[in-house]
């Protein structure tokens, strides 16, 4: 195969017909956090470029288009292979250029990107890692966004001596020289292109097969992983999910790491995931055999970031089918994708035998606390939550806990409830999860009314009720009386919010964090920001507000009489204001999840072999 350029990095060679489009990746600015990228194609009059706005799986504007700087355009002699003449650049929108030229000329771009951002969904450089997702690096060629890609990275000396992890189809051996490394990948569009991220980095490396399916574990990143017992877990989980599904919509998957002191998140890929960890999240040589409920966060990350190459990557929303990157892509089904893969990410640890089941009983009940504990569940739908993800889900403030519900947390309830309803009536969500897999490997994509015809089908009835009640509406799920059903009792444990308020210590006083919605701290004016500085004349201190955990409040209430109003000191801003409140606490629940019956227990809580 002679379809790279063997001096890649120092020169743009010919096009071929069936690469048309081209882009070169260096670090040759590595302390200044800019990835240089050169790319070639051939181009049609007034040709348009533009770059993403947002990156498939995370629903923000992100703007990717600031960072891209210095960008100029030449117009290629293919003969002599140099520059032919500079062409003029217009920016005609945030995240579009023209480049004036004619059509069918052979067209180099050059460009800069700033890459200092850790996250998933970002690029990142320094002396230690070069990260990208393509979609926030390489710009798209308007019109040709269906042509064959090549792209080509080029280590540089900075890099020279590390591996990359990249799941994109390589197209030939890495060519290797003392000073650097030169990898060549192809895809297929600009969409493939931009759905494979990679990393150049010390890694720990580690592969093993799941029926035949090379997977690969890269981490980067300080940390002292036991890879082996990663590998033995991660292994089980996989195999499971696939044979769940009954097949797997890739040939080869990467789990691609990086541990950090404290940042946390993941990104799903058709056959890989970026994931950023805390490195106590990683098992050590001392791992307990039940994984610590650290570990088991980061085996329930992995567990979920999987499950999505089926639920998202290859099962889609019917608004997914041809995603719009230059704006917002509207669904109302995220509870579905997000939800339900957030409610089989724990079930699966438990199924596939990496957890015991008191473990997760306990991860279930953090769930439903989780959701307890969220004022907002009775203000906002899921299907709402979903729809408004780009503006709520993804821009927290003090008030998301009061007006929003999450689309994954109540999302994976749902699907818990929606599976005991089906269980009941001899079918399961299993059931419907791998007919949701069969129809999108007929090309078919999740429409509003899919679950429910498929619900009318296994078991005689579309539930309209359950939709209108929980996905539309914002109803108490029925999650007792369903759980009391198989066998798992549910304690419900009382834990108070002195005056509504969670508050942090500062050398300044106390910061309202969060102001439960209709608490008497909400009544009577206090704010989440403010700063408490006394009650009653006395310094704020987490110590004095927990006294009011009790109901009788009694510390205080002693000095200043029952049923008497409490003074609250507060800097709102740097203006000192004066608050009366009475003194009661706001009880909020924590839930205990156990089996009380082991004799109705169904399959539903049996592991592995229970895949039917
Ligand atoms: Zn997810």
């Amino acid at each position: 195969m002679t379809e790279y350029d063997t001096n890649a990095e120092h020169s743009i060679s010919p096009l071929n017909s069936e690469l048309a489009i081209k882009y070169i990746l260096s670090f040759e600015h590595v302390g200044q956090h800019l990835i240089d990228v050169s790319m070639s194609f051939s181009a049609l009059a007034q040709q348009e470029l533009w770059i993403p706005v947002w990156v498939p799986g995370s629903y923000l504007i992100r703007e990717f288009a600031r960072h891209v700087s210095t960008l100029s355009a030449t117009v290629l002699d293919l003969q002599s292979q140099q520059s032919a003449r500079h062409i003029y650049v217009e920016k005609i929108s945030k995240n579009r250029w023209r480049l004036n030229c004619e059509a069918g000329e052979t067209i180099v771009v050059h460009y800069q990107v700033y890459a200092f951002d850790l996250s998933v969904r970002g690029a990142y450089l320094d002396h230690t890692r070069a990260y990208a997702n393509p979609a926030c690096v390489c710009l798209a060629v308007a019109g040709r966004e269906q042509h064959p890609i090549q792209l080509i990275i080029n280590s540089g000396q900075s890099f020279a001596q590390h591996p990359i992890a990249c799941s994109l189809t390589k197209m030939s051996a890495i060519q290797h020289t003392e000073n650097n490394r030169i990898y060549h990948y192809r895809a297929k569009n600009y969409d493939d292109l931009i759905d494979h991220p990679f990393e150049i980095a010390e890694q720990s490396v580690n592969s093993f097969d799941v029926n035949g399916i090379p997977h690969t574990i890269a981490i980067s990143g300080r940390h002292r992983t036991d890879m082996t017992r990663l590998a033995n877990d991660l292994k089980k989980i996989c195999r499971y999910e696939i044979e769940f599904f009954g097949s797997a919509p890739f040939k080869n998957y990467l789990f691609m790491v990086m541990a950090t002191g404290s940042s946390y998140g993941g990104l799903e890929h058709q056959n890989c995931t970026s994931l950023i960890t805390p490195r106590e999240d990683l098992p050590s040589g001392n791992e307990a055999e039940q994984p610590s409920a650290a570990y088991r966060r980061f085996l329930g990350l992995c567990s979920h970031e999987y499950f999505h190459a089926w639920m998202i990557k290859f099962v889609r929303p019917q608004e997914f089918a041809v995603l719009d990157l230059e704006r917002e892509v509207y669904t109302r089904m995220l509870w579905v994708f997000e939800g339900f893969t957030s409610y089989y990410d724990d079930l699966i640890l438990y199924r596939s035998g990496v957890i015991d089941r008191p473990s997760y009983l306990e991860l279930l009940a953090e769930q439903i606390t989780r959701y307890l504990q969220n004022a907002g569940r009775e203000h906002q739908s899921v299907s709402d939550s979903s729809f408004d993800a780009w503006i709520k889900y993804y821009r927290p403030d003090e008030n998301s806990q009061n007006a929003t519900t999450s689309y994954y947390n109540k999302g994976a309830l749902i699907g818990l409830c929606l599976d005991l309803t089906l269980r009941e009536r001899g079918s399961s969500l299993d059931a419907v999860m791998r007919q949701l897999y069969q129809f999108a490997q007929q090309g078919q994509s999740l429409t509003a009314s899919t679950i429910p015809d498929l619900c009318e089908q296994l078991i005689g009835d579309r539930l309209n009720d359950f939709w209108l009640n929980y996905v539309e509406g914002t109803l108490e799920l029925p999650l007792e009386t369903l759980l009391d059903k198989v066998g798992v009792k549910y304690t419900v444990e009382h834990k108070v919010w002195p005056l509504g308020l969670k508050t942090s210590e500062s050398p300044n006083g106390l910061v309202i964090q969060q102001v439960l919605r209709d608490s008497v701290g909400a009544d009577a004016g206090l704010s989440a920001h403010d700063t408490l500085i006394a009650i009653d004349g006395i310094r704020a201190t987490t110590g004095l507000l927990a006294q009011w955990a009790d109901a009788a409040g009694f510390n205080v209430r002693a000095c200043t009489g029952a049923g008497t109003l409490l003074t609250c000191h507060v800097f709102r801003r740097d203006e000192l204001m004066t608050f009366q409140i009475q003194p009661v606490a706001s009880a909020i629940h924590t839930i205990r999840l156990s089996v009380a019956h082991p004799e109705r227990l169904t399959d539903w809580l049996e592991p592995f072999s229970s895949i039917h």
